[in-house]
């Protein structure tokens, strides 16, 4: 996730003044009463968000390191390559903390043919790269958005299981801590028609949802019938959604129609949602590390957003 750029500057210049890297503990031996200390969820936050990966900047080798991981979890679980083919390389200029850059991006897409309605499309979005290394620290990124890939890896694995009714893309997406990089250019290009898209559904920060109790869920403003089906749905343990940061009279930062990868599919025209947790302290800082992710609410924020899909996949296109 992004903020707007005034606010990510003075950000970095707080950040320079004083963060203490934190090295990752080693992964906690589950004891019989944490159920959910294990699984392939937190297991792919875990390797995502690892030193080795280096915080995943675009066209560096942690972020190669993270695409190969998550290239073999779609093989694994059987999820075929898009029209295209499994790998979308671009191009692009981004900005950095320097100034503008050119970036090597590669977006990485799966497809899982749906049942009912094959013909059109849900396309799950969650970008796979972020900032990378400054002045000597990585910048882990599990939250931001370790958390959203395996939120979508884990809806991959469920819908193989049992099939979806619209045809779904699985999208890992590059470039977006440089500026939406990858999802301008999957719009520009996509493997299907942009008309045959019935929604971008977009996970970008799924785990750190205690500090407010609520998996966000914005874009409702902009589609309504879209709220309406989400509405309804229960709380997952301590989770709940809640609908909003999209509306005219939310400005600034509280505004998220523009801040991460869904804007672009917005802009093309096709219907979105963003589902994600409101900023914590770790935000796009060293410390955003697997350990401070609760196995519990991360589960219960990925259980509620596969939860949401089901609806929606339900509910479109009668
Ligand atoms: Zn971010």
């Amino acid at each position: 996730m992004i903020r707007p750029i005034a606010f990510s500057l003075s950000v970095a210049a707080i950040l320079l003044s004083g963060c203490t890297p934190v090295s990752p503990a080693p992964v906690a031996t589950a004891p019989a009463a944490a159920p959910v200390a294990s699984s392939p969820l937190l297991d792919d936050v875990r390797v995502l968000s690892g030193d080795d990966m280096q915080g995943r900047d675009t066209g560096s080798a942690g972020g190669e390191r993270a695409r190969a991981y998550i290239v073999s979890r779609l093989e694994a679980m059987g999820v075929q390559p898009a029209p295209f083919g499994r790998l979308q390389p671009f191009e692009a200029t981004g900005r950095t903390r320097e100034g503008v850059k050119r970036f090597s991006g590669v977006n990485i897409v799966g497809l899982i043919p749906g049942t009912r309605v094959a013909d059109r499309y849900i396309v799950v979005t969650a970008h796979y790269d972020h900032v990378g290394m400054n002045d000597g620290q990585i910048y882990h990124g599990a939250d931001d958005n370790a958390s959203g890939v395996a939120t979508m890896l884990e809806l991959a694995r469920r819908l193989k299981a049992q099939a979806p009714e619209h045809s779904v893309l699985i999208v890992a997406l590059d470039g977006e801590e440089r500026g939406l990089l990858g999802a301008r250019e999957f719009v520009k290009a996509p493997p299907v028609p942009l008309s045959s898209i019935s929604l971008n559904l977009n996970f970008d920060m799924t785990a750190r949802a205690e500090t407010d109790g609520h998996l966000w869920v914005t874009g409702g403003y902009q589609h309504p019938d879209l709220r309406r089906i989400l509405e309804p749905i229960p709380a997952q343990g301590a989770v709940s959604f809640a609908f909003g940061k999209d509306t005219p009279q939310d400005t600034g930062e509280n505004n998220w129609v523009d801040s991460s990868d869904h804007a672009a599919f917005h802009e093309a025209g096709v219907p979105f949602l963003y589902m994600g947790v409101e900023f914590h302290p770790d935000y796009h800082r060293p410390s955003d590390t697997f350990e401070r992710i609760n196995p519990a609410v991360f589960t219960s924020a990925t259980e509620l957003a596969i939860a949401g899909f089901h609806a929606l996949d339900k509910g479109l296109d009668h």
